[in-house]
């Protein structure tokens, strides 16, 4: 059997460390073996994923040096590699599974689903579809569909029996069929749900290994059965851990980065990267007593890799061990002159600096003033109080509202360009009542260390989204201890 892998994101935000982690453990895994490595791009759901986060994707995952054989922009022979372009064929396999009698459609309002619910909540039971429309008349149920009723599709899950989810790191788990809810295959626009797209799509591209991460796995019990009903043969499955922050917590963004552009900009070596991400749920082996490898070489994981080494404990993603393994490879793999060339490739690329030079261009009457101008462009976090941060007419108690929901609406400015952060800005001053002046000062403060910069739309652009939000957090991180101190 030819090993083929995919991952398979949704782009709905900014690219997260968790697609390079388990896009990392497939694309070794299908090297190792002589495989490919596909990269297919959920889209489906067409309120919430955008063309700029799947750029992001794409962007990211070249820098962290995880090349797809086989995606959207390069092609292959099992495309088209979007979802959103295969709406045909998930509707073509749902109308199988319903001429075959293995789904049917369902006409329930979602008042009435909304109304089952809280009865099946108050009765503290089973939570799930109750089969209203599972034994329609057929010919009743086209008559409804020809009229234009609103119907989605449903999968007929038998009500006896067991599935078993075997999962290549687990022993079988086993779930009875009654406590699986008939699940949704095609929703009322017509666009298929996660559950089935994925699977047809892992099919047709004949996904061998389907290697994702631990929180599909309650999914895995409906992927077996739509196998089933399709009566096709199911890939291996391998749940890897997710990754958690140092409290052991889930990686999120509220506690930690976990978009890829931010470590990028702050530095991180790629193959650092990528070294740490390897180590998160595997170790590379070494003989007995000799010491665990902290440091090697994509070429060396490829080559001692295994799935069975994958260890199901939560991997914990600390950013400082992985700036300390960074700076390994700075010290270790560089000299002065390797590091000037990375330097060059990002940090301090012309392109940057064609960037920065136009926003202080006018506020220097010496050029010696230029360096000490720009330095927070360039550092990690600043060493900012919050008394540094209190408006002039507002206290910190006032203003830690603010800030905490200016930091939502960022984490969601998918455009990060000057005009959508004016708009932004602007808007968040509407909603909260804050004068410009009371909210820009503290905003400005927090993210350049200076009273006086550049334009405030035109840095935070300069500055980048991640590296905004990143002191804004820390920001509001000192002002919620200064209101409790
Ligand atoms: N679209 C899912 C995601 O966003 C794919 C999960 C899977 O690999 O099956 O991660």
């Amino acid at each position: 059997m030819s090993v083929r892998v995919r991952i398979a994101p949704s782009p709905t935000g900014d690219p997260h460390i968790g697609t390079a982690y388990i896009g990392l453990i497939n694309k070794v895994f299908a090297m190792q073996k002589g495989g490919r490595f596909i990269l297919r791009i959920e889209d489906t759901d067409q309120s919430r994923c955008t063309p700029t986060s799947e750029a992001m994707i794409y962007d990211a995952l070249r820098w962290v040096g995880i090349q797809w054989d086989e995606g959207p922009d390069c092609g292959g022979d099992y495309g088209p590699y979007r979802q959103s372009e295969r709406s045909e064929l998930y509707a073509q396999y749902a109308q199988q599974l319903v001429d075959a009698g293995k789904a049917y459609p369902c006409f329930c309002t979602p008042e009435r689903l909304a109304t089952l619910r809280t009865e099946q909540m108050k009765a503290k039971g089973w939570l799930g579809y109750d089969g209203h429309c599972r034994d329609l008349d057929p010919v009743e149920a086209r008559a409804r569909m020809a009229v234009g009723e609103p119907y989605v599709i449903r999968l007929r899950v038998d009500r006896e029996g067991t599935t078993v989810v075997r999962d290549l790191l687990r022993d079988p788990i086993e779930f009875a069929n009654k406590e699986v809810d008939d699940q949704v295959l095609v929703k009322s626009d017509g666009f298929p749900t996660y559950h089935l797209a994925n699977v047809v799509d892992d099919h047709l591209m004949e996904i061998s290994h389907v290697i994702r991460g631990e929180e599909w796995i309650t999914s895995t019990p409906k992927h077996v059965m739509l196998y089933e009903a399709f009566g096709w043969k199911q890939p291996v499955f391998c749940h890897l851990p997710l990754l958690r922050n140092p409290d052991k917590s889930k990686v999120s963004k509220r506690k930690n980065p976990v978009s890829l552009n931010y470590y990028r900009d702050a530095g991180i070596l790629p193959e650092a990267m990528r070294n740490y991400l390897a180590r998160m749920a595997w170790s590379f082996p070494v003989e007995e007593g000799e010491e665990t490898r902290e440091k090697f070489s994509f070429e060396e994981m490829v080559a001692a890799f295994s799935l069975e080494r994958v260890t199901l404990g939560g991997p914990v993603f600390d950013v400082a061990k992985l700036s300390w393994l960074n700076g390994r490879y700075i010290r270790e793999d560089h000299s002065p002159e390797g590091i000037w060339e990375r330097l060059k490739e990002h940090l301090l690329s012309d392109e940057r600096w064609a960037q920065i030079v136009p926003l202080v261009h006018e506020r220097m009457d010496r050029l010696d003033e230029f360096m000490p101008q720009v330095a927070y462009f360039f550092s990690g976090d600043l060493d900012v109080e919050a008394e540094d941060l209190k408006p002039k007419k507002k206290s910190l108690e006032e203003l830690e509202p603010v800030l905490a929901s200016l930091i939502d609406k960022v984490d969601q400015l998918m455009e990060w360009s000057e005009e959508p952060i004016e708009q932004l800005l602007r808007g968040h001053c509407e909603e909260t009542g804050w004068k410009p002046r009371d909210l820009f000062m503290p905003v400005r403060i927090a993210v350049t260390g200076r009273k006086a910069t550049p334009g405030m739309w035109e840095t935070l652009t300069v500055l980048g989204k991640e590296r905004t939000r990143r002191r804004l957090r820390e920001a509001l991180k000192k002002v919620k201890a200064a209101n409790r101190a």
